[in-house]
């Protein structure tokens, strides 16, 4: 009743559950399955706590591609060989090291980050 005398809509039901499958997707010869969820518990108990679709995190979890190439996601934290190209917020897109592929995920094509090709780091 309240919210028809302010004007304002109820709450939506949320538009993805969590663990519902957003995507498949395969950037730089890895595949990734992509879930709806939240990247932090505290996400649950904000505002509009919708879940959204869950990148890996690299820094947690580090990836390389087979000669050693790091891989990162365009919203991760720089890093201390971070170089700027956009007057923006600070993250791994904004570096002149990154190198895009599909939706959030790039490669970090920093020498200094690189490691010696391995023959173990398959998904
Ligand atoms: S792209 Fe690489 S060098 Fe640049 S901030 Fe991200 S991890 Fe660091």
């Amino acid at each position: 009743m309240f919210t028809t005398l302010f004007g304002k809509s109820p709450p939506k039901e949320p538009e993805h559950r969590e663990g519902e499958l957003y995507r498949v997707i395969t950037a730089f010869g890895k595949t990734f399955e992509i879930y709806y969820g939240y990247y932090e518990e505290s996400d649950r108990y904000s505002k509009y706590p919708q879940p959204v679709e869950v990148f890996p995190d690299f820094i947690k979890e580090p990836l390389y591609t087979e000669d050693g190439t790091p891989f990162v996601t365009a919203i991760q934290a720089t890093c201390e060989h971070y170089e700027k190209v956009r007057d923006t917020a600070d993250k791994c897109a904004d570096c002149l090291h990154f190198e895009k592929g599909e939706e959030l995920f790039g490669l970090c094509r920093c020498r200094a980050r690189r490691r010696e090709p391995q023959k173990d780091n398959g998904i």
